[in-house]
């Protein structure tokens, strides 16, 4: 569960300070599908970045499970985006000369997983993911479709309960869009929260999507 509370996030320019976030309040609950929906610049990376933990807000709260990820000291911080939330975005780049598998070992190694239990997850990942037959391959050797299948696996290798999508589809033809959907009605069913802010129309169509978000200059209608 996550609540979002009086959340603002200002940016100090030479000149000014701008709003990009005016008074975010969201209640989402597990399981659900959330799509956050807006024009280029109005606020939706911004909003993401403060739920993945990877931006602190200028106020407000953001509650995951009960703790506000806004104040979390850097450690905790750091462990919370390994455990707690899988992002995906288009500009989280792969180790191109590495193969499909080896891309998924970075954040399992990072949380100290028995030698056992990581190729058990990989595959899991991979699996989900619909890449798992490309597991051998070099990177530099798949479509751009399977390098974002690839970037979804690593986002959700470490099981995250929360799943944060940053213009998924921006990259990718239709077919390769609706296989992504496919994928992400897979984690849901799998009990994961989705957050995907988008300003792709195919999505306002998708069956799996509980709730639309519309999002203008910083503040949610
Ligand atoms: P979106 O993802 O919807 O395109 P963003 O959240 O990236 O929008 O940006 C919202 C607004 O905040 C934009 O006007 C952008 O220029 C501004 N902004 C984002 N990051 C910064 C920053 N680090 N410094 C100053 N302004 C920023
Ligand atoms: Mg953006």
């Amino acid at each position: 569960m996550i609540e979002i509370k009086n959340l603002c996030k200002s940016f100090k320019t030479s000149s000014d300070t701008f709003h990009a976030l005016k008074d975010i309040n969201i209640h989402i609950k597990k399981e659900e599908a959330i799509l956050i929906y807006g024009h280029s610049g109005s606020g939706k990376s911004t909003l993401l970045s403060i739920i993945a933990s990877l931006m602190k807000p200028t106020s407000g709260e953001v509650n995951v499970h009960g703790e506000n990820i806004a104040s979390l000291s850097d450690i905790h911080a750091s462990s919370y985006r390994k455990n707690v939330v899988g992002v995906i975005t288009q500009n989280f780049h792969l180790f191109d000369e590495l193969r499909v598998e080896e891309n998924l070992l970075a954040p399992l190694v990072l949380n100290d997983h028995k030698s056992s239990e990581i190729s058990i997850l990989i595959d899991k990942a991979l699996k989900t993911a619909n890449i798992l037959h490309k597991k051998k391959q070099k990177v530099n050797t798949l479509s751009g479709g399977e390098k974002q299948r690839c970037i979804i696996a690593r986002a959700i290798v470490n099981n995250p309960d929360i799943i944060i999508c940053d213009e998924p589809t921006a990259n990718l033809d239709e077919t390769n869009s609706l296989l992504f959907m496919e994928t992400l009605k897979e984690l849901k069913h799998q009990g994961k929260t989705l957050i995907i802010a988008t300003h792709d129309p195919l999505f306002k169509t998708q069956e799996f999507v509980d709730r639309v978000l519309t999002m203008k200059e910083g503040s949610l209608g």
